[in-house]
């Protein structure tokens, strides 16, 4: 950790559709605070997520209750109802946005898997946001980190110094692994927390 720069107050983003949140998810989360010195880092499930055709997304309700279920035992952690409580789709840049206004003057760390910053230049406003907030890149198993420097290459240096790459145990899990396993019937036991577990039973979530 730079305490050089631990004066400033660093605040972590973690987006993601969390349907549902497992340990990919907050190992990673864990990864940048320790790599980056975040004060904190806020859980932020999608409301309606814009990229995600294809599946019913679970209701945002369920992802926002498991998301906080899952950060419960973490103090760094918390969960926002943020984009759940906000009507349509949901943009990173308006998320941020939003943190800023809440937090004024700290420095925020978009985190983000290394499969989702690929698709970076489909965000809404990517420009704007390089600027106004720094990524952090985790590798998760099949995504390799040359293949994310040659697809941002091109950025202008002042927007790709504001990326950056972390590794991470590689874990291959997945929310879709976890739901067709729901669905199949099999055990989901040491993918996501307990307390994520039982509310998916108690709910009956995925089994349909
Ligand atoms: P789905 O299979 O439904 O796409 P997912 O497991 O990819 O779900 P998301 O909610 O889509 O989970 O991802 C939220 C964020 O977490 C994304 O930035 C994604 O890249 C990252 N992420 C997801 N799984 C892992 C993992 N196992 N290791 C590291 N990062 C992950
Ligand atoms: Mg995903």
């Amino acid at each position: 950790m730079n305490k050089e720069h631990k004066t400033e107050r660093r605040l972590g983003i973690m987006g993601g559709t969390f349907d549902p949140i497992h340990y990919g998810h907050l190992v990673t989360a864990e990864g940048a605070r320790y790599s980056f010195g975040l004060d904190r880092v806020i859980f932020v499930p999608s409301g309606r997520p814009p990229h995600k055709p294809g599946y019913i997304v679970s209701d945002p309700l369920d992802r926002y209750k498991m998301t906080c279920l899952a950060v419960a035992s973490n103090p760094f952690f918390c969960a926002s109802a943020i984009e759940v409580e906000r009507p349509g789709p949901s943009f990173t840049i308006d998320t941020v946005r939003a943190v800023m206004q809440l937090y004024p003057g700290v420095k925020i760390y978009f985190i983000t898997g290394a499969d989702a910053l690929l698709e970076i230049f489909k965000w809404k406003d990517f420009d704007i946001l390089l600027t106004i907030c720094s990524f952090v890149a985790a590798t998760r198993p099949g995504y390799r980190l040359f293949e994310l420097r040659e697809k941002t290459a091109s950025l202008p240096s002042g927007l790709k110094q504001n990326i950056s790459y972390m590794e991470v145990p590689a874990l291959a899990i997945s929310s879709t692994e976890i739901r067709q396993r729901v669905h199949g019937g099999r055990p989901i036991k040491y993918l996501l927390p307990e307390s994520v577990e039982d509310y998916i039973k108690n709910n009956k979530l995925y089994s349909k």
